[in-house]
């Protein structure tokens, strides 16, 4: 009965297509919500903005922006935004939906929205990423607020770009509104431990899995795809616990080290040179070949679509940690269940840094500050009962832990959907 959305055009392979699969297959689980499942979908709404700027040679460049909130059930949107040249509305659409999943699956009281600018931002000056900011946080200023919708960092963003939107918005409303952005500068009402957030949460998940799977840290190999926020935060934590870092890869390229890195000379090194690729104290290799490295744990945090089909048949790994949203793609996750791989999914793997940004949105509502520890014990306590729910779930009904961390989450959104009831 309900037309196809005429909007966007999936494939298997997309981000959207990948999570519509996601949907199909948990809807066997839902019971008598799957009536309302069709509401996964769809968004509830989409936002395009044209997002003109003056750039330094006095010229005038145009950018395309986008708001997503997929689904609104259970509370204000929440979901960060992204700078990347190749964004798309579609690629918007699945990142928020993912954040909906992602925010009943850990039980904030969010919905789940998303947002991003398709351009380059490395090819913009300072002055200019910030005129940028600016006029796309007062274009989206219709659909964002500290009840609305609450924006935070993702890819190429960060706690500049909160503090400018935050204040955009603030101007634009006459009051400063610090709870309309997470992930701001630690004075700005920013909270203690956000910047780390989710590499701990993707350890802690990790931690967890290797526990349950009999794999001592003390010595493991871990191999790391993309070395920004999350990679790296992930990897540090890894380090502290004993394990080795032997393989790290990025966009400029793919480092190993049988020995396990030393993370505080690579560290500084990618943080100097914007890339992994040159560090002296590993040896480069090709790009393909990191598929091909043997690890007991893998932790994709780049971006999505990442192991495909084809490279799920050569992984050499027992454990995938989702990092980045989106990094595996349905048929890939069939054959890595067939062969024992086990995937904690980017849905409650990553989720580490959508909690401390809700504390940190508590603790501006309240203008009550907690300490560094406060937020990593509650973070640790949140992540590790969702899992335990999440893996009862897996075993109960036989089914992966993606599957069922979509049908815990889903019962909560259409739980609410169907408490609240159709307007009008
Ligand atoms: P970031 O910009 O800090 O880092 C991205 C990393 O990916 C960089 O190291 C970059 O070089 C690498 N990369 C980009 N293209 C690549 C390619 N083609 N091959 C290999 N590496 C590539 O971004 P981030 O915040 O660390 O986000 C990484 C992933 O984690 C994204 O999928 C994001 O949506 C997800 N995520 C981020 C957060 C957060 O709090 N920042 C929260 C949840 C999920």
């Amino acid at each position: 009965m309900s037309p196809p959305l005429s909007y966007v055009h999936p494939t298997p392979e997309s981000p959207w297509g990948t999570y519509l699969a996601q949907v199909d297959r948990v809807v066997p689980y839902l019971g008598r919500l799957a009536r309302w499942a069709e509401t996964l979908r769809r968004p509830k709404r989409t936002l395009i903005v044209d997002v003109p700027i003056e750039m330094d040679d006095g010229t005038v460049a145009h950018f395309e922006g986008y708001r997503v909130q997929h689904n609104l059930s259970r509370g204000p949107g929440k979901g960060g935004v992204r700078y990347h040249p190749a964004v798309t509305l579609e690629e918007v659409m699945a990142l928020a939906a993912w954040m909906s999943i992602k925010n009943a699956a850990v039980n904030l009281p969010y919905g789940g929205a998303k947002g991003g600018i398709r351009v380059d931002p490395k090819a913009l000056s300072l002055k200019e990423l910030e005129r940028m900011t600016r006029r796309y946080t007062s274009e989206i200023g219709l659909v964002i607020g500290p009840n609305q919708d609450i924006p935070a960092p993702d890819v190429n963003t960060n706690a500049q770009i909160m503090a400018w939107m935050m204040d955009t918005y603030s101007m634009n409303v006459g009051a400063t509104a610090t709870g309309v952005v997470t992930g701001k500068p630690i004075h700005l009402g920013g909270s203690l431990g956000r910047v780390k957030a989710t590499g701990r949460g993707v350890f802690v998940t990790g931690r967890e899995a290797a526990r349950r799977l009999g794999i001592d840290l003390e010595g493991a190999r871990v191999a790391v795809q993309g070395f920004g926020n999350v990679g790296s935060s992930a990897a540090e934590l890894f380090g502290q616990a004993g394990a080795k870092i032997v393989a790290v890869q990025d966009h400029g390229g793919t480092m190993v080290n049988e020995r396990g890195f030393d993370l505080a000379e690579l560290v500084p090194h990618v943080k100097a040179q914007g890339t992994v690729a040159g560090f002296p104290g590993g040896e480069a290799a090709d790009a393909e070949s990191f598929w091909d490295l043997r690890s007991d744990i893998l932790i994709p945090a780049a971006l999505e679509g990442q192991i495909t089909a084809e490279r799920a048949r050569r992984l050499r790994t027992r454990v995938v940690l989702e990092g980045a949203n989106g990094p595996t793609l349905p048929a890939a996750d069939d054959i890595l269940a067939d062969r024992g791989i086990l995937v904690v999914p980017d849905v409650i793997c990553n989720a580490g840094g959508v909690t401390v940004s809700y504390f940190e949105w508590v603790q501006d509502f309240s203008s009550f500050f907690w300490t560094e520890d406060e937020i990593n014990l509650r973070l640790d306590k949140i992540m590790v009962g969702a899992l335990k729910k999440i893996w009862d779930t897996a075993d109960g009904h036989a089914i992966t832990l993606r599957t069922a961390t979509f049908a815990v989450a889903c019962e909560r959104i259409l739980m609410a959907r169907e408490e609240r009831g159709l307007y009008p």
